[in-house]
């Protein structure tokens, strides 16, 4: 019998295509269904299209599969630039994980207590209810400064499903953070630390509350002490007795094993270094034009593009209303992280805790506790919005400098103490511009239900297309609804 699992191991042994493009002048070339772009979605949605037997064709930009899936192989430690963090409520990552044979593994990426530097000024994270640098007010004081924006936004969460922020009930949260927050008589001091790493005017509230409503599913999820969900910066990773996953997982040997293997999988069907440039369905079968001259056609085309690219593409009819809408301006925000070793534990000298959160240039930098084999702590530089912008507008080499000489400048003590090995930016990925999408105020109410109806022959997915899951779950799902749309047109 042919079963999915069976389907997927057996084109495993088929070796991936050579990334050479299409001669010049040669027949468009035929398929079912065109998928353009391979992150998860895409790569998912063709896995799910080819066990229905649909012949598919996968075409991806770049010359390495997984978008923002990117362990980065060559570099000591190999860094996660993009995702690695799977719940125990990713059905669908863990699920495939099994069918390709990657293993999990419980994540060791604890995070060590956090100190500020704000104005100048250092102070311990239990200092902080009483410093005279916490000008917050009543029970704001108790929230530590680095998660001021996550905490009065879990406060004033009113979703209690994980489709709730698509319900009409619940439209009056689309609007800024800000306004959120002004609402609600926060204090000038509480919203400016929530300024910090958030963008309070150009995101939407509404937006958020989804992916806290999906992470508190998650963290409620199995047999796990409630009291654990509330610790300031998160929590030991664990694994409990009788229990086959941790909280939070990786993939062994790095997250690229995933969409390296559905690539595997799915054989010479997937087309790498091919930029889409046009999707035509004026005739009748929808033709993908390449901007290598190369061409495709097929019955149907799914998009697994992020919007802010998915706007490069010309698309014949062309779109309407809240769907070109969405397409053209729906927001973006990036994330960069540095990643290296701590050389000595530089906070023996100055008695301040390990990680740190400040209002300057460095935005955060955390510090890890030692994986049980290695001898050193690593650590993470990580900056949001809007410090991800500003760190991206310089070159990397000159990224990486100010990185360190800002550091040792604030917090002396890690003077040659940090070893940098590499940094990644994703609003500076060309091919997807941000780390993930986000809601301007009002744009759930203006687009959000219908920016996924099906366009002509062309069907929609993309974790900016999710219904009710978040991270890559999110891209499965949005994957899967759209083969089955297809699947059901077919
Ligand atoms: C820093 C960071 C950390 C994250 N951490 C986690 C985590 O720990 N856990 C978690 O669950 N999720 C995490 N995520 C989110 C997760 O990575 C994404 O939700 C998911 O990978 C998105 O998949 P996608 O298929 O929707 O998009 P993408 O991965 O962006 O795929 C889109 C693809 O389209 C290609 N493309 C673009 N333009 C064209 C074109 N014209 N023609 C052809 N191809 C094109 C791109 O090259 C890309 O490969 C993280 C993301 C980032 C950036």
């Amino acid at each position: 019998m042919v079963t999915r699992r069976n389907l997927i191991k057996g084109a495993a042994a088929v070796p991936l295509l050579s990334t050479l493009g299409a001669p010049l002048l040669k027949a468009a070339e035929r398929s079912s269904v065109i998928v353009v772009g391979g992150g998860l979605s895409g790569l998912y949605s063709a896995l799910l299209l080819a066990d229905a037997g649909l012949d598919v064709t996968v075409l991806e930009a770049s010359q390495r599969i997984g978008g923002r899936v990117y362990t980065r192989d060559g570099v000591e430690t190999r860094p996660e630039f993009g995702a690695s963090q799977i719940g125990r409520t990713y059905a669908r990552v863990i699920n495939l994980c099994s069918r390709l044979d990657l293993k999990l593994i419980p994540e060791h990426r604890n995070l060590m207590p956090m100190s500020s530097y704000l104005e100048q000024n250092w102070v311990r994270s239990d200092q902080w209810a009483d410093s005279p640098l916490n000008r917050m007010v009543g029970d704001e004081r108790k929230m530590q400064p680095a998660l001021v924006g996550s905490q009065l936004l879990s406060k004033f969460n009113p979703l209690q499903n994980l489709d709730d922020w698509l319900n009409p009930k619940f439209a009056d949260y689309d609007v800024s953070i800000l306004e959120l927050m002004q609402r609600n008589n926060v204090s000038p001091a509480a919203i400016r630390l929530a300024g910090i790493g958030n963008d309070l005017y150009g995101s939407s509230a509404l937006g958020l509350m989804q992916e806290k409503t999906r992470g508190l599913f998650d963290a409620r999820f199995g047999n796990q002490e409630v009291e654990e969900i509330d610790r300031p910066y998160g929590f030991a990773n664990r694994k409990l007795e009788g229990e086959s996953l941790a909280r939070i997982n990786n993939i062994e040997g790095g997250c690229s094993r995933m969409p390296e293997a559905m690539a595997a999988a799915l054989g010479d069907s997937v087309q790498t270094g091919k930029m889409v440039r046009a999707i035509d369905m004026s005739g009748d079968r929808a033709e993908v034009r390449c901007v290598d001259g190369s061409r495709y056609t097929a019955d149907f085309v799914i998009s697994a593009l992020p919007f802010s690219v998915l706007r490069n593409v010309s698309i014949y009819p062309l779109l309407q209303g809240p769907q070109a809408d969405a397409v053209h301006k729906i927001g973006y925000a990036g994330t960069t992280r540095a990643f290296g070793f701590i050389e000595e534990p530089y906070w023996e000298q100055d008695g301040f805790e390990p990680s740190f959160f400040t209002d300057g240039t460095i935005h955060m930098l955390w510090a890890l506790e030692k994986r049980p084999d290695e001898d050193k702590h690593r650590f993470m530089v990580v900056f949001t919005e809007p410090a991800a912008s500003r760190i991206d507008q310089f070159p990397k080499d000159q990224a990486l400098a100010l990185m360190e000489s800002e550091i040792a400048r604030i917090r002396p003590s890690t003077k040659g103490k940090l070893r940098f090995l590499d940094m990644y930016g994703w609003s500076n990925n060309t091919f997807i511009r941000g780390c993930r999408h986000m809601f301007k105020p009002g744009q759930i109410n203006a687009f959000a239900r219908e920016m996924i109806v099906p366009h002509e022959r062309l069907h929609f997915a993309g974790e900016h297309t999710r219904r009710s899951d978040f991270g890559m779950e999110s891209a499965l799902e949005s994957g899967e609804r759209a083969a089955f749309e297809i699947i059901g047109r077919a």
